[in-house]
């Protein structure tokens, strides 16, 4: 009698094992995956890393014909009378003839066709000066407001970026201001800020930088630097170039 008790007891308990060791999730469709006796075994790529890596050593930041030259009172262009040897002339609306080294020519031209969709009139006022050039202009700003005040606003010959010819001051054709901190309020001024790191400029005298730049603010002045170290530059608004780079503050001329 006993044993004949047992036996349902003894197959209840069986067939609960056996569902407890089936697996739970006996529903999910079996791997789609189809085997072959041929397959290889395919790699499977390794993500590239997603931490940019930007290289600061690309271009020289010394010598004077460099895309990345850092021209600043403390870091006069060598040779003092450097003259680049691909400048080209532009056609464009411009205040005295606009000359540019060859790349900064061509992303000048993009970025002018840019403005003028989004209608925005850009004037090329000032680009490559030579350094008797310089001489002429930063004498008449020591003539006009004295050499202390002059260097706030002019390089002396030979620490001009616009020796280099990636630099060009840009002027509004409509909203007056030129060569003045208020040009930043202008149509022109506003897409500039906004637009020109895309062409590879960038604005190479923020507001509030004047203990590093040795420069006031100076919104119309826009220096070529290519438009990955421009892209990189704008990660940090009012970034300079000397803070980039790590180089010492130049306010001032060495004495
Ligand atoms: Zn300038």
């Amino acid at each position: 009698m006993n044993r004949v008790r047992a036996l349902p007891l003894l197959l209840a308990f069986i067939l609960a094992g056996c569902v407890a060791t089936t697996p739970a999730h006996s529903e999910i469709p079996a791997p789609t995956q189809k085997t072959s006796t041929t397959a290889a075994i395919t790699p499977v790529p390794i993500p590239a890393p997603t931490v940019a890596t930007f290289d600061m050593t690309l271009h020289s930041i010394d010598e004077a014909d460099s895309l990345w030259v850092v021209a600043d009172k403390l870091r006069r262009l060598k040779p003092k009378r450097y003259v680049p040897s691909d400048l080209k002339t532009i056609n464009v609306p411009h205040t005295y003839p606009p000359a540019l080294r060859r790349d900064a020519a061509r992303a000048y031209i993009k970025m002018f066709r840019a403005a003028s969709k989004d209608g925005v009139n850009l004037v090329f006022q000032s680009g490559y000066r030579s350094f008797s050039t310089q001489v002429s202009v930063y004498n008449g700003w020591v003539a006009r407001l004295g050499q202390k005040a002059a260097d706030l606003q002019s390089a002396r010959p030979g620490y001009s970026e616009h020796q280099t010819g990636l630099s060009v001051d840009i002027a509004s054709a409509t909203g007056g201001c030129t060569i003045q901190a208020c040009f930043s309020k202008t149509a022109e001024g506003k897409w500039l800020a906004r637009n020109a790191w895309e062409f590879g400029w960038h604005m190479r005298y923020p507001k509030g930088k004047t203990s590093i730049t040795g420069y006031a603010f100076e919104p119309w002045h826009w220096r070529f630097v290519g438009t990955e170290l421009a892209a990189e530059l704008h990660l940090t608004p009012k970034i300079t170039l000397e803070e980039f780079f790590g180089l010492p503050a130049a306010p001032d001329y060495a004495r």
